[in-house]
């Protein structure tokens, strides 16, 4: 897009990584075939194909489940706390050593800025992996009784959008707690899951402690549906959510979701507006807008309304989409060639619903799936743009006049992940808090995240959380002192 200063290329290297043509799936500590058929997975900055992922069918994924059984009861499950906190921190540290290989594969398979993957993802999946050692030996800590037990296989299904930080959400949380897995990750961002089942095997992990079950839907579906898993763990759309929870209702498993979400990022008429814009701008264009928790219904107080539209609309004019192996790129692609038609799909019902877009000028690559940084005014809450969630770079845009109005509008939805608040006044920054209904409420800040701070929605975002003491419950059951 159009900038100041042009800049010089600053590609980063991919000869750190070594891409191997084929991957088969991660059972019980070794690489095996599958028996569907394989998949490829894309760079979707380029098209081009970057290796051919096994697809694991009932089969395999009840192979990798008896895997994890056996870990389960004969080694992980019995082994001393300290211990399993041990392969932890060792897991974690191994992270950060390769951590430069991590950001270049997530970025390669994901399309996300490297600036991203380096700075977010794969410090915050090895910080996941920190906290958690430390839990390990201290969990009659968690406020769970005196003696909590861990549940037995977890069965984990991930997207793509965060696809080695959604991982450590979910493993370190999960083996902290004496658990073992099984998990998939998201057919289109295969890579880095099975990066980290070579980091498993380099720390020494206990044969089938760790699996890892590639493959579209179908092979979720068998993980999720297997009736040797004790737990299971979804992050991913509301629709996939509702069909597991319904797969898992009336079995002794235990769920938690973490689905879906249409934030409202609220900013009041006495927020500074030059910070505002740089925490909608994080809200919504962060990873391309594919996170869960985006502030992508932008509320403002009517009378700043022109001021901080006129300020997001100079900064946006500044982004720098493009190339996710630039170091100086903001925006990258968008993950896959469904995404991008979902995106122009809803993008063109704004139009049609009487919204009106604007994008900053500039030419998008020719190769690749890319969508403009996006931003709809003269939005109405019963649009489809302000109602479905988008997870693409589209930010809409309505007005409030009070602080009531501010509440009402942000709650008039049928999710409830997260929320952003803009003033300079505390107390009203409280009292709108307790009245939103969202898991996470930021204020003057946006998309911070943290392994200590629990993160979860209500509503059609799903129920449980992950991180924090509260995360860990959700692999734990009760212990009383015998
Ligand atoms: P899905 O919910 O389909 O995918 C999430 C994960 O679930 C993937 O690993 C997927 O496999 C797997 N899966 C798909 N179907 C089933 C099933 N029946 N049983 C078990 N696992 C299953 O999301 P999509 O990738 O299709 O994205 C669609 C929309 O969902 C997006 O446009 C976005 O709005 C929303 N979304 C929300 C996310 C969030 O964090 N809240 C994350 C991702 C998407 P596979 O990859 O092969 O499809």
């Amino acid at each position: 897009m159009t900038s100041l200063f042009e800049y010089a290329p600053a590609p980063e290297s991919r000869s750190i990584v070594d891409i191997r043509p084929s991957y088969g799936l991660f059972i019980d500590g070794e690489f095996t075939d599958g028996t569907g058929t394989p998949l490829k997975t894309v760079n979707p900055a380029t098209e081009e194909v970057l290796s051919e992922v096994a697809t694991g069918s009932t089969e395999d994924v009840d192979r990798a489940v008896r895997a994890a059984r056996r870990a389960f009861t004969r080694v992980w499950g019995p082994m001393r706390p300290a211990d399993r906190g041990k392969y932890l921190f060792r897991i974690a540290r191994l992270l950060q050593e390769r951590a430069r290989e991590f950001a270049v594969l997530e970025t390669l398979d994901n399309g996300k800025p490297i600036r991203e993957s380096r700075d977010v993802d794969v410090p915050l999946a090895a910080a996941h992996f920190f906290y958690h050692a430390g839990w390990a030996d201290k969990l009659e800590h968690a406020g769970l009784g005196p003696a909590p037990r861990p549940l037995g296989v977890a069965g984990q299904v991930i997207p793509w959008n965060f696809p080695l930080l959604m991982l450590a959400w979910k493993v370190a949380p999960a083996l902290a707690a004496g658990n073992t897995v099984v998990l998939k990750p998201a057919e289109t961002t295969p890579l880095t899951a099975l990066l980290f089942a070579e980091v498993c095997r380099q720390a020494d992990l206990p044969p089938g402690v760790v699996n890892i079950v590639t493959g579209a839907g179908e092979t979720g579906r068998a993980v999720i549906s297997h009736p040797d898993v004790d737990k299971v763990a979804f992050t991913g759309s509301t629709e996939v959510g509702r069909s597991i929870a319904r797969a898992v209702a009336g079995t002794s498993k235990r769920l938690t979701l973490e689905l879906g979400g249409k934030a409202a990022n609220i900013v009041f008429d006495d927020a500074p507006v030059d910070q505002a814009v740089e925490g909608i701008v994080r809200g919504i264009f962060f990873n391309q807008g594919h996170v869960c928790c985006a502030g992508s219904r932008l509320l403002v107080q009517e009378s700043v309304h022109d001021d901080v539209v006129a300020a997001l609309q100079r900064r946006i004019g500044t982004l720098r989409v493009g190339d996710p192996m630039d170091k100086n790129t903001d925006l990258g692609a968008i993950n896959s060639a469904e995404q991008l038609a979902r995106i122009t799909e809803l993008t063109a019902a704004g139009d049609a619903e009487g919204a009106h877009r604007w994008q900053p000028e500039g030419e998008l690559p020719d190769r690749g799936f890319w969508f403009k940084p996006t931003v709809f005014t003269d939005v109405s809450p019963a649009h489809r743009i302000a109602r479905d969630e988008v997870f693409g770079p589209v930010l809409s845009v309505m007005t409030f006049r009070t602080p009531d109005e501010a509440v009402a509008k942000a709650n008039n939805t049928t999710y409830g992940l997260s929320a952003g608040i803009w003033s300079e006044k505390g107390s009203r920054i409280l009292k709108v808090t307790d009245q939103l209904r969202a898991g996470v409420v930021w204020a003057n800040t946006f998309n911070e995240f943290d392994p200590t701070s629990p993160f979860g929605g209500y509503k059609q975002s799903g129920y449980g959380r992950e991180g924090g003491r509260q995360g860990l419950a959700a692999y734990l059951s009760e212990g009383h002192e015998k």
